[in-house]
């Protein structure tokens, strides 16, 4: 009998973090590899319509899918963990408990991780607005205000994307409630920044007549268990404190050579390879580009796509090929009274686009999780289904 040849073992890939780049990255390699992704957490989540959590127009469910299932469906193996350290060199990777993988190339994709600035009491004493888990914990806490009598105060820390769609949240369902004031406060001199100016206004407009106040040009500089302390020396009143401070880079990539200082993303290529080592990829929110862009879902999937096919061209000792992410529009929403739609410097704003925004999102969450087989058939359905249904009972 002919003795067969050894196999060749596959050449192993290992991905870190799987939200929209990595499960992208995932998604777009073959069973040719042996892949492991790695996630902290067992659920995708869709997070630029957690703030829909704040009014109930989305429950938790609508916004997450299985991360196991998923990878499982692409031919690879999930791993629930924590990674607390990458060795390039070494080309291995551990986990904090303790269990070590070995790669021949590594694409990291652990996003972003909430900003404090350093303002003292913001972990102990503010929700942030970082995940489905953190918003939905927001939205109970503002139910239960709610249902209070008497004055009740709640503060948005940031008047930027995330605490503009929260507000809008929050006046969708509670608007009419008695008592409930929100103040806003900004660091900046205008809400929305790096939008048109005409939303500031339109958002003012629409705040007009209803109890919120704006504090803009004014850092926080404390926060405690039902106060919020300003730079000018005013105290707000908290009953509930959001905190919506933007992404910054996680400890991870200093710690692992591939940021070279803390808090500062990982320098990458145009091809997304790290500037410091040739066996890894960062993509999505972590990843620096040489022209930095911005730091958004659409784009994070994209890189996913990129990473995986410039994995494949280094393993075969291929050129690489540059990423050229096509920008578009930025679709932000105000609760039910207004909906903007961002491109460059021109913006319409209409109540409307609230359906474009929820198609987006409908259409993706389809694309990454393909209604093939009865359990994510009947997922889509109950998204799409629930969702409609709530939209259409908040707007009445
Ligand atoms: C409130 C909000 C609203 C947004 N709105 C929009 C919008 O309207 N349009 C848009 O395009 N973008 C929007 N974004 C931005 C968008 O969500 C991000 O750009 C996108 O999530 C980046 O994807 P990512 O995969 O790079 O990182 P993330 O989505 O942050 O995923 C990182 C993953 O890595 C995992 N991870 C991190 N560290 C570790 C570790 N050490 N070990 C194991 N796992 C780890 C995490 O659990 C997570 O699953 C919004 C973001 C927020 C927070």
């Amino acid at each position: 009998m002919p003795s067969q040849a050894p196999r060749r073992p596959l050449p192993r890939i290992v991905i870190v973090g799987a939200n929209f780049a990595g499960l992208a990255a995932a998604q777009h390699l073959g069973r040719e590899y042996a892949v492991t992704v790695i996630d902290r957490s067992p659920w995708f989540e869709w997070l630029p319509n957690i703030h829909e959590l704040l009014s109930g127009a989305k429950r938790p469910a609508d916004l997450r899918l299985p991360r196991a299932r998923l990878v499982a469906q692409a031919g690879h193996r999930f791993v629930r963990a924590e990674v607390t350290a990458i060795d390039a060199r070494a080309g291995s990777l551990a986990t904090a408990s303790g269990r070590e993988f070995a790669f021949d190339a590594c694409i990291v994709a652990v996003g972003g991780v909430n900003e404090t600035f350093g303002v003292r009491g913001v972990e102990a004493n503010a929700l942030s607005f970082k995940g489905v888990a953190e918003c939905a914990e927001i939205g109970r806490r503002l139910a239960a205000l709610a249902g209070q009598r008497g004055r009740r105060s709640v503060v948005i820390v940031g008047g930027g994307l995330e605490g503009i769609e929260a507000l809008g949240e929050i006046l969708r369902r509670y608007r009419e409630v008695a008592g409930l004031e929100v103040t806003v406060v900004e660091a900046g001199p205008r809400l929305l920044s790096g939008t048109p100016p005409a939303l500031d206004a339109a958002v003012r407009r629409h705040c007009a007549g209803h109890r919120v106040r704006f504090v803009m040009n004014t850092p926080v500089t404390a926060v405690t268990p039902r106060r919020v302390r300003l730079r000018t020396g005013e105290v707000l009143r908290a009953d509930l404190t959001i905190w919506t401070g933007g992404v910054t880079a996680p400890p991870l990539l200093y710690d692992s050579g591939l940021a070279n200082q803390p808090r500062k993303w990982a320098a990458v290529t145009p091809a997304l390879r790290s500037k410091r080592f040739d066996n890894v990829f960062v993509i999505g929110d972590a990843a620096g580009l040489p022209r930095p862009l911005g730091k958004q879902a659409y784009f994070a999937l994209q890189m996913g796509a990129c990473a995986a096919d410039n994995v494949r061209r280094a393993l075969a000792g291929r050129r690489l090929r540059d990423f050229a992410p096509s920008p578009k529009p930025m679709l932000v929403a105000f609760g039910d009274l207004d909906t903007f739609l961002v491109s460059g410097r021109a913006a319409i704003a209409s109540p409307r686009l609230a359906a474009l925004k929820e198609a987006v999102f409908q259409v993706t969450m389809a694309q990454i999780d393909p209604p093939v087989g009865v359990p994510a058939l009947r997922l889509t359905t109950t998204r799409l289904l629930g969702t409609a249904q709530r939209l259409v009972r908040r707007s009445r």
